[in-house]
This record gives C-alpha cells, sequence and structure tokens, in this order.
C-alpha cells in the first residue's frame, strides 16, 4: 500500500475533532442538541498521548455540502474530516467504520462482516459489497446437529470457534477503496489507530455492553484481558486504550489487508478460532477453518435490489442478506394495501397504520423466512414484485391481525388466484447487535454501510495480540430446517454465507438520494428500515423523529416486540384491541439504534437516535 503525501489526510486534522471542522454543522433543533463539553472542540493535538476527550452527541444536524450520521460522535467527526479533507464517501465510510471498531468493539470491528451499499452520484450506478463472513469450506448442513440431528445448544455455539465466520471486514474496505475510493487505509485507519492508541472516553453503552458480556468475557483470558484490564468493566468516564487493535491498523495500514488473510495476522485468527484459549482449560469446540479459506475469502461486488416506492426507487442489500428483499417486499405491501383500501396511511390513526405496518412486515417475514438464503435460484424478482405483492395484501384485513405464524406466499408469477400456498412457519433466533453509518459526500454520492461481529460481543473470542473479537456470524444459519420438511435456504453448508436481516438502504428520486438509513438490532433490523421509511415519507415525520419514534417489531410470530413503552401505552392498547400480542423490550433496552441521511431541497438533513443507546452522533457540513 503506498502513502501519497499529496493526498495525505494529516492526522492533526483527522483527529483535531472540533475547531478544525465546525463539528455538527448547524444543528437543525437546538432544543435536542447536547452542548459540546468546554475544551472538547480541537482537543486532539493529533500526535498526542493523551486520550481523545469524548466529541458531543447530537441527534440532528443540517448542511447544504455533506453529512454523516453514526451510533458514535468520535466516528461521525472522522467520517466528516475526512470529506473535509476532500475524501469522498468511500473513504469517509471506512474510516468511520475503522473509529467503530475502536469505539464500538462488540457490535462491530475486523473481525466481523458487513454490507455496504455505494451510490455514485456521477451516474446513478448503485454497488454493493458483500462483506459477509463465511463459513469454511469443511462445513455441512449438519454442522450445528448432534448424532441423532438435534440441534447444538444455541449459547454453547456462540462461545466456540464453530461460531466464528472467516472474517469480511477488512476485505470490504479493501474492496470498496479499490473500486470507488479516493483515499488509502495507509490514511483512512490512522485516526482509528491514533484513537485506539491513545485512547477514547468510555460511555454508559460501552460500560454496560462489556458488563452484559463480562461473565463470557471471563471464559477467555485474552479478551478479558483487553477488555477488563482492571478485572472489571471500565468505568463510565474512564478512559480506555486497546494498543493491541492499534497493532492491528497500523499493520492493515503498512502492509495491507492481505497481511489479514494470509500472513501472520490471519495465522493468529486461524490459531484462535481453531482452539480458543480458555480460562482454566476448559474445553470449547475449535472451527474447522484452514489457512486456504483465510486465503481465498472475498468481498464480493454485487448489484443492490431494486424495488419502486412512491415515485422514488429503494436500492437494498441482495444475498446473503435478506434485507433488502424483505424492506421492498414490506414496503410493496404497504402500497398495494394502500392500493386496495384506498386510505394512504397519512390518513389513518396510529393503532391502525400499525396495524397495517405490523401485518405487512409479518406477511414479508413468512416469505423470507421460506424463500431467502445463500442459495442459487432465491426468486427476488418475484418476491419484489407488485403482482406478488397484490396477492399477499388480498390477507390483510383492517379490523383483526391474522394468526401468527403467517403462511409463507408463492411467488411463482401466477398471481391470478389469492391463494397462499405455504405453511406457517416459527421465526429463526438471530442476534441483536451491529452498527451502521451513513455517507452523504460533497459529490452527491452515498454510502449505507451496516457491520456487525453478530451478536454484541460476537463469540467472546479474542485473537491474542491484536485486540478484536472473532465474530459468531454463522449462529445465523438455521441450525435445523425451521420446519421439518420443508426446504430451509439457510442452513449451513460449505463457504456458505448466513442469512442476513442486515439492511443498507439508499433511496432516490429523479433529483437524486432521498435517503440513507440503517440500523443495528438481528432481525428487527428489517422492520425497523421499513418503519423509518415509512415514517419519514408517509407519516410526515421529520427524520429525527421517525428515528426516534417507539418501534414495532412483529416479524411473524406473538409476541410482536416494542420498545419505548409502545406495547402498554393507549396505542399498544388498541392494537392489543385488534388481536396484535405485544411485548415492550425490558426497561434500558430497546429495538434499533439506527442513523440516516435525507436530502431536503438544497439541504442534507442528518440523524441518529435521540436515546437509544444514549443518543447518536449527526454531522454536517
Ligand atoms: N447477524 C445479524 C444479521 O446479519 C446482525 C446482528 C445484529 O444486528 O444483531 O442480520
Amino acid at each position: 500500500m503506498t502513502h501519497t503525501p499529496s493526498r495525505h489526510v494529516t492526522r492533526r486534522a483527522l483527529l483535531s475533532v472540533g475547531a478544525a471542522l465546525g463539528a455538527g454543522g448547524l444543528v437543525a433543533s437546538p432544543a435536542r442538541a447536547s452542548v459540546p463539553p468546554a475544551g472538547a472542540p480541537g482537543a486532539g493535538e493529533g500526535g498526542g498521548t493523551g486520550a481523545q476527550p469524548e466529541p458531543f452527541k447530537t441527534p440532528e444536524s443540517c448542511g447544504a455540502t455533506a453529512a454523516v450520521s453514526s451510533v458514535d460522535a468520535y466516528a461521525s467527526d472522522v467520517g466528516l474530516t475526512v470529506l473535509q479533507c476532500g475524501g469522498n464517501a468511500v473513504d469517509a465510510a471506512v474510516a468511520m467504520a475503522a473509529v467503530l471498531g475502536v469505539t464500538e468493539p462488540f457490535s462491530s470491528g475486523v473481525g466481523g462482516g458487513g454490507f455496504l451499499v455505494y451510490r455514485e452520484a456521477a451516474t446513478g450506478a448503485v454497488h454493493t459489497i458483500d462483506g459477509r463472513e463465511t463459513a469454511p469450506a469443511a462445513y455441512t448442513e449438519t454442522e450445528f446437529t448432534d448424532g441423532a440431528g438435534n440441534a447444538l445448544d444455541f449459547d454453547a455455539v456462540v462461545g466456540s470457534g464453530k461460531s466464528v465466520g472467516i472474517p469480511g471486514t477488512p476485505a470490504t474496505w479493501e474492496a470498496a477503496l479499490a473500486s470507488f475510493g479516493t483515499r488509502d487505509l495507509w490514511e483512512l485507519l490512522e485516526p482509528a489507530e491514533q484513537l485506539a492508541r491513545n485512547g477514547f472516553v468510555v460511555d454508559q453503552n460501552y460500560h454496560d455492553h462489556t458488563a452484559q458480556n463480562a461473565e463470557r468475557f471471563s471464559r477467555f483470558p485474552e479478551t478479558a484481558r483487553v477488555f477488563m484490564p482492571d478485572g472489571e468493566p471500565p468505568a463510565v468516564g474512564s478512559e480506555f486504550r486497546n494498543p493491541d487493535l492499534a497493532e492491528t491498523y497500523r499493520i492493515l495500514r503498512t502492509q495491507g489487508v492481505r497481511e489479514f488473510y494470509e500472513g501472520a495476522l490471519a495465522q493468529a485468527v486461524l490459531a484462535e478460532a481453531n482452539r480458543p484459549t480458555t480460562a482454566g482449560g476448559d474445553e470449547v469446540p475449535g472451527s474447522p477453518m484452514t489457512a486456504q479459506d483465510m486465503a481465498s475469502y472475498a468481498a464480493l461486488p454485487g448489484e443492490p435490489t431494486v424495488s419502486a416506492y412512491r415515485g422514488m426507487t429503494v436500492y437494498g442489500m441482495g444475498l446473503p442478506s435478506s434485507g433488502g428483499i424483505a424492506v421492498g417486499e414490506t414496503l410493496n405491501l404497504l402500497q398495494e394495501i394502500e392500493r386496495r383500501t384506498g386510505t394512504p396511511l397519512s390518513a389513518l390513526s396510529e393503532v391502525d397504520y400499525l396495524h397495517r405496518f405490523a401485518e405487512s412486515t409479518a406477511i414479508a417475514f413468512a416469505d423470507r423466512n421460506r424463500w431467502v438464503g445463500h442459495v442459487p435460484d432465491v426468486p427476488i424478482g418475484e418476491l419484489l414484485s407488485t403482482g406478488f405483492a397484490g396477492e399477499r395484501a388480498a390477507l390483510f384485513a383492517p379490523d383483526r391481525a391474522q394468526d401468527r405464524p403467517i403462511p409463507f406466499g408463492s411467488p411463482d408469477g401466477d398471481y391470478e388466484d389469492a391463494a397462499a400456498a405455504g405453511i406457517g412457519q416459527p421465526e429463526p433466533r438471530e442476534g441483536q447487535s451491529t452498527t451502521h453509518l451513513n455517507v452523504v459526500d460533497q459529490y452527491g454520492n452515498a454510502v449505507s454501510y451496516t457491520l456487525t461481529i453478530e451478536q454484541t460481543g460476537g463469540s467472546g473470542i479474542t485473537v491474542p495480540g491484536y485486540g478484536f473479537l472473532l465474530n459468531n456470524e454463522l449462529t445465523d444459519f438455521n441450525f435445523v430446517p425451521v420446519t421439518p420438511g420443508v426446504p430451509d435456504p439457510n442452513l449451513p453448508g460449505p463457504g456458505k454465507r448466513p442469512r442476513s436481516s442486515m439492511s443498507p438502504t439508499l433511496i432516490t428520486d429523479d433529483a437524486g438520494l432521498r435517503l440513507s438509513v440503517g440500523t443495528p438490532g438481528g432481525a428487527t433490523i428489517i422492520t425497523t428500515v421499513a418503519m423509518i421509511i415509512a415514517g419519514y415519507f408517509e407519516r410526515g415525520l421529520p427524520l429525527v423523529d421517525a428515528v426516534a419514534a417507539p418501534r414495532l417489531s412483529s416479524r411473524n410470530s406473538f409476541p410482536e416486540d416494542a420498545d419505548l413503552g409502545l406495547g402498554s401505552s393507549p396505542t399498544g392498547a388498541g392494537l392489543a384491541a385488534l388481536g396484535h400480542e405485544i411485548q415492550d423490550e425490558d426497561p434500558g433496552s430497546w429495538i434499533g439504534n439506527a442513523s440516516g441521511v435525507a436530502r431536503e431541497g438544497a439541504m442534507l438533513v442528518a440523524a441518529a437516535e435521540t436515546e437509544r443507546g444514549g443518543g447518536g452522533a449527526a454531522r454536517s457540513w
């Protein structure tokens, strides 16, 4: 990897998170905005050795030139600085993702994978990169069963080498920059390296994620050493350093990403996945991953899913994600139900709106669970067709919730008779972690990028000496067929990528980008992304309010999930009267810490959470 001085984004510029940036741009909602702590702006001298003070979070920011949003203020500041130093959206996205690997290491990092959707303004073309973790070549369909064909214990598999897929994030960065970037890893990973080396300020979220995982982290001495250096979760407000991760980033910057897949780093990943080091010599199963599995990993360029929505075009992530398909089908169903009933979402009461929304997502989940996986011949075009949506919309009743599970449909191109063909299937299990970022640059290019290590803390296994957690993404496979006798597209297989729900989404109209949006949250990702889109475009909510609104996640089983007290509110009671069974998240838990960027006329509006996870960080210029 060559360092090109003439294009160098200086460390001082990248780390100087306030004054040099005008960080935060014009804050659109002063009432919501946090006040930057005194002395925070510009505190970093870049080359210093002190921890970088915690930058301020703000959920909304408007600018005329460029915008970014994520859950993390360090990441959003670095992203905006990359743009202000002349980088493009892909450059900024990589730099942000690297920072998130430092400050959100339990949700993302080089030990995981993700999906990046990129729109090039000059051509209007939308490209995707599939950086999903991959099963070793030795995996079989019965990898997660015992000799009698029963599913292995889920939690035992999570905390073992068997859950670890070949990581895709370093290859994603390499592929994205090679195809669409203007800078190199030498420059773009430097802020993250410095942050890992010099430290950042621990917030409540970081502390809580460590505390929630303390027991399982203690099973792996390297994880306990790196993430609980004093033997306990780091205190809120303390400075946290991860010099091992800084070293990993330095290696990627100076030696390139191949080092991760074929060099000493690859050997370290392999050794730990093959034979995880446990406290007290506990035996946990290892992975059959080989050097060949690592060396042959590729982040794959691809085409997005495409669907039409209210005169706009929705671009989502294709296989192995089900996100683009399921979000697209949900939006198609909302439009078809509107056509059948003659009533737009905008004219409905909150109860009737959420009822229609929940029925639509439940139908979309019935279909994705039956038809979508990393297999050939997924009928993507039919699943996203208006004909199929029309047939499925016939199931909708305005005055009552359908029984769950709703039978899956038959996307066969024949939609004359409105008969549901399938049987009801229970919903498979998925994690609740991950992180998302959005960038719209000064050239009009846009990135929507969701990345993950699967559940919070991933496998719990840290690669010794390198400071990052390995994913447990392979537990996104179904361990056994969801329904005996019904083909299951999401069983494990050699070199296969587990089905995902991650839904980085871009929506355009004739004038260009309208919205970039995404979220963490396992299977709730699909419902959250669809709900933000419906809230913003159809319910008349400002983007920040569409992100902040209480969520309802109906995924074809009862109970349905809700957060921020929706289930116990009068609206929840109204939904219960229609037959819904809603369960609120526990206090302190939430569904999907989301973010987005919208273009509104000549302005860009960046939006992040107001409350979930302590709020997010919107920035603009
Ligand atoms: N593994 C999940 C997926 O790919 C994401 C993890 C999460 O958000 O919890 O859908």
